[in-house]
């Protein structure tokens, strides 16, 4: 039987409540549960896979394809467990499949309403997450901030499965800023009272009220924030800001967290939390610094390159080194201006990316990189960067370029034969892939395996009808497809890291199992000597 926890926020957003949810997931894990988590987006996006990440953020893309939101990073990282298509709705998707079943007349001509029809196919949808799971725990957590308009229905659904599957059985955590008022050298308890009033309307009554702060709120302020907002003492956890994310764990741990959860839901594991005490121990450890520049076109939000950047840290553990980023808009960095820009970075990473502008200055960012012998990491449209780069200053193609840029009959990069002529929709490759790797590569050496499965989310591929006259000017085809057509990883032979992968490493990377790809980049990036 499957235990349920919904986390809500109040007051503002931003507030982390995706890593308390993955948090208490690890915290739980670390009880010895299996945990699964689902994050419900309340915007009307069918997903965010159309939305621009200098605005939302990176998109997330699951083991199964699914292109979710970034949260579910978090939910993977600090919880470990491949995260499904059923671990993210959207009002839109909500909407979407309601409207669908109507035109379809499965109402069989009622009335179709918010309450019970959205209500229920968000119902399902939890219901369904938790039977694919067989999950001991379920944690959901539901974006945007409690008053929204649009978070209504969602609320409405969960306060309804509660009823459905017995309070007993679910938990309600709410996570409100408490903030600091600097002129009265205090804290005030008073936004979280108004949203958890506002929460208990909806006939939502939180049990456990986090409290999120920079510094420790106090006993006097969680002791009124339980006397008004009727909850247990014991059941307001101070949630301070952690030096680094992967701290907050073992902070909610001592706040008393998963104690009290477990209490309420009649849960008995004790938890042990040596592993991640270890991790944290790597974490603050590390000696000396590793820099590495992010030449990207969507730099001015540094969340679109979350997953990246966690990659890095994870590595940089495991590397007993702290990662410096250093962060170039693509768009200001040229072949003139390229070895100032570069100064004292220690190894460039190309990132994804659509569309072609800033494609230019990557390039430039990859030929320095390789002529100088710093090591590359290109990841999708990174990697398709290191084949045009390639083509035109090695293998002599001096109009090399993609499809998705221009058509040209020079497209190194281009759409495979049987995508030409589909709708873009329909033509990505979404989701985790197997690679064979040539021994006695790169490739071969980073990941210590010839056969590996990374996740893809890609429209372009390496154009064939250029393979040879690529390979004999010198550039090393490191990991196809099984069946050897589709070329999914490049490298040059003689540098010491200059790797190009379609597939997208960051998203397998964990902090206590860093991406054996980053762990080779960072690696040989700290060895870089300028
Ligand atoms: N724009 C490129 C493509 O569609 C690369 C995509 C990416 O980097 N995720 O193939």
């Amino acid at each position: 039987m499957t235990k349920y926890v919904f986390v809500t926020g109040g007051v503002v957003s931003g507030l982390g409540k995706g890593i308390v949810a993955a948090s208490l997931g690890r915290l739980l894990k670390l009880r010895g549960y299996k945990v699964a988590a689902q994050k419900f987006d309340p915007y009307m996006n069918i997903d965010p896979g159309t939305m621009n990440p200098t605005q939302h953020g990176e998109v997330f893309v699951t083991h199964d394809g699914a292109e979710t939101d970034l949260d579910l990073g978090h939910y993977e990282r600090f919880i470990d467990e491949n995260l499904t298509e059923f671990s993210n709705l959207t009002s839109g998707k909500v909407f979407w499949s309601v409207l669908n079943k109507e035109r379809n007349g499965e109402y069989l001509g009622q009335t179709v309403q918010i309450i019970p029809h959205v209500t229920n196919e968000i119902k399902s949808f939890i219901a369904k997450n938790a039977k694919l799971t067989q999950a001991d725990v379920m944690i959901t957590e539901i974006g945007g901030t409690i008053g929204d308009i649009e978070s209504q229905p969602f609320l409405e659904a969960i306060r309804q499965f509660a009823s459905d599957v017995g309070r007993d059985n679910c938990l309600f955590i709410h996570v409100c800023l408490v903030p600091y008022i600097s002129g009265s050298d205090e804290y005030k308890s008073k936004p979280a009272q108004h949203s958890t009033k506002e929460l208990q309307a909806m006939g939502i009554s939180p049990d456990i009220i986090i409290t999120r702060s920079d510094g420790d709120c106090g006993e006097a302020i969680r002791k009124k924030i339980a006397l008004f907002c009727s909850v247990k003492e014991d059941c307001v956890i101070s949630n301070t800001t952690a030096d680094c994310l992967y701290e907050v764990p073992l902070m909610l741990h001592q706040n008393g967290l998963d104690k009290v959860v477990c209490r309420e839901l009649g849960l008995k594991n004790k938890c042990v939390l040596t592993p991640w005490k270890t991790l944290v121990k790597d974490i603050r450890s590390r000696k000396g610094v590793t820099k590495i520049a992010i030449v990207g076109k969507y730099v001015s939000l540094h969340d679109s390159y979350l997953s990246i950047v966690e990659s890095l840290n994870h590595a940089s553990y495991a590397c007993h080194t702290n990662v410096e980023i250093k962060w170039i808009d693509s768009e200001e960095i040229t072949d003139a201006n390229a070895k100032i820009k570069l100064t004292g970075v220690q190894g460039v990473l190309v990132p994804g990316g659509f569309g072609t502008r800033g494609t230019e200055g990557m390039i430039a960012a990859c030929r320095y990189a390789r002529e100088n012998d710093i090591p590359y990491l290109g990841i999708c449209l990174g990697m398709q960067i290191a084949v045009i780069e390639f083509a035109r200053h090695v293998a002599n193609i001096s109009d090399a370029t993609s499809g998705e840029f221009e058509k040209s009959d020079s497209n190194v990069i281009d759409l495979m034969p049987d995508q030409n002529g589909k709708i873009l929709g329909g033509t990505m490759r979404l989701g985790a892939y197997k690679c064979a790797i040539r021994p006695e590569t790169q490739m071969a050496r980073a990941y210590g395996s010839l056969l590996i499965e990374e996740r893809h989310r890609h429209r372009y591929e390496f154009n064939n009808d250029f393979r040879d006259a690529l390979t004999h000017a010198g550039l090393v085809i490191s990991g196809t497809s099984p069946d050897g057509r589709i070329v999914e990883t490049v490298e040059t032979p003689y540098n010491r890291f200059f790797i190009g992968v379609q597939f997208h490493p960051e998203f397998t990377s964990r902090p206590n199992k860093p991406n054996p790809l980053f762990k080779a980049f960072v690696g040989s990036a700290k060895e870089t000597r300028l």
